[in-house]
């Protein structure tokens, strides 16, 4: 009896101990054994039966058991199902529908379940196979892919710009009480609807839109809305429709939002953008260096994908740059890159040192760089020369003498 006591809890988790018996009799089967086949699993079936036969009718020991006996049950099934399919010629053309680039998948390692997009049902990670878009990652079983109705969010990304403005709703009657998708009658809930019927003809509202959806493509997700950060910096996420969510998320890392044009009261508020914006504009003085630097250019792969997308940053802005500008930790990063920089060029590298100017307005020997605070260059000669020093004489030394030199080659 304990014999097999022991060799049952030896099939589950490692992580749970078997040491107590407690631990013992909540100790599941769990699934991430692979060394399990079905020799195995037939005999301790064969065992665990043979158990519940010499246990007490009601009591605990059997109702762990049992509890057991189902697990291994379960487990058995999957793999022989997992056998089959890998016996079968499953489809692997890809199928287009609706902008989808569908391919059959079967992912038995999946950490969780997902829910189908077009019945909402769970597709079980173990049992079923299914769908995927590859290009938005839309799910849905097998048998649901001739009802699918929703364009591929690639496509709809590609074609239509985001909502840049706060959608306010006009009201179901605008939609004639139908949901935006699929065009079933929809009504807002109120108390006495309760049961599961009445659920089906919730009408619900996505923030994004502004239009009502039923609850079969609107599962009350909630998401950033673009509007909201950029014209009030609100960062509370919304309920959005299963569509605008799937949207939302394809352009999270996109960068399309101009921040200084879409709104550029945000700049008179936030110390935070006018910092980003200082320091992305002494990187463009720097880059000039460092693109024509052997020295950088060869060690260019050992910086960070992130140190190398800030460098190259554009003047848009992601959804996830504006969340990481208001944690801070944008501006932490982009800090960090420009004293990468800044340390190769003013301290680390000859060839970088070497192009340091020295101020010809006031000749004192430190080496300024066109970046720094105090610096000024010529916007003609691109000379260097101290700020104070620039302001108080009105020509630039070099200008001045390419202009001597070009008049004495024409006589
Ligand atoms: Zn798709
Ligand atoms: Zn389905
Ligand atoms: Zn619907
Ligand atoms: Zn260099
Ligand atoms: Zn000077
Ligand atoms: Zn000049």
């Amino acid at each position: 009896m304990n014999d097999s006591v022991t060799s049952l809890s030896s099939i589950s988790s490692d992580s749970v101990s078997s040491e107590s018996s407690t631990s013992v009799s909540d100790n599941f089967l769990t699934i991430n054994e692979n060394d399990l086949n079905e020799d195995i699993l037939e005999k301790e079936i064969e065992k665990c039966n043979q158990m519940i036969r010499t246990t007490k009718e009601c009591s605990q020991e059997r109702m762990r058991l049992v509890r057991r006996l189902v697990e291994l049950r379960f487990k058995l099934e999957m793999i022989t199902e997992i056998k089959a399919l890998e016996n079968k010629n499953l489809p692997n053309e890809t199928k287009v529908v609706f902008g989808h680039h569908l391919s059959f998948v079967f992912k038995p390692n999946w950490l969780e379940n997902k829910f189908c997009d077009v019945c909402t049902k769970t597709i079980w990670k173990y049992m079923q196979q299914l769908y995927e878009c590859s290009d938005c990652g839309y799910y849905c079983h097998i048998f649901c892919v001739e009802k699918i109705k929703r364009v591929c969010t690639a496509v709809v990304a590609s074609e239509h710009s985001m909502i840049l403005t706060i959608t306010p709703s006009n009201g179901l009657l605008s939609q004639d009480y139908k949901c935006a998708e699929c065009q079933s009658y929809i009504r807002i809930r109120n108390t006495k609807m309760s049961s599961e019927d009445n659920l089906s003809l919730e009408a619900r509202l996505c923030d994004y839109d502004g239009k009502y959806y039923c609850p079969l493509h609107h599962w009350n997700n909630t998401a950033l809305i673009p509007a909201r950060v950029l014209c009030n910096w609100q960062f509370e996420k919304k309920c959005v429709s299963q569509a605008s969510f799937q949207l939302l998320n394809y352009n999270y890392k996109s960068k399309m939002y101009n921040l200084e044009k879409h709104n550029p009261k945000l700049y008179t508020y936030l110390e935070s953008l006018n910092q980003i914006k200082n320091i992305k504009n002494v990187l463009v003085k720097m880059k000039k260096y460092l693109v024509l630097c052997k020295v950088w250019n060869a060690q260019l792969k050992n910086v960070s994908s992130r140190c190398h997308e800030l460098l190259y940053d554009s003047i848009l802005y992601s959804m996830k740059d504006m969340v990481e500008i208001k944690s801070g930790l944008f501006l932490e990063d982009l800090q960090g890159v420009k004293d990468v920089c800044e340390k190769h060029i003013r301290y680390e590298c000859e060839i970088c040192k070497n192009q340091g100017y020295i101020c010809e307005l006031c000749q004192k020997d430190t080496i300024i760089f066109p970046f720094d605070e105090d610096a000024h260059s010529c916007v003609k000669c691109d000379n260097a020369y101290h700020y104070q020093c620039w302001k108080n004489r009105d020509f630039c030394p070099k200008c001045k003498r390419i202009k001597e030199r070009s008049k004495l080659q024409e006589v």
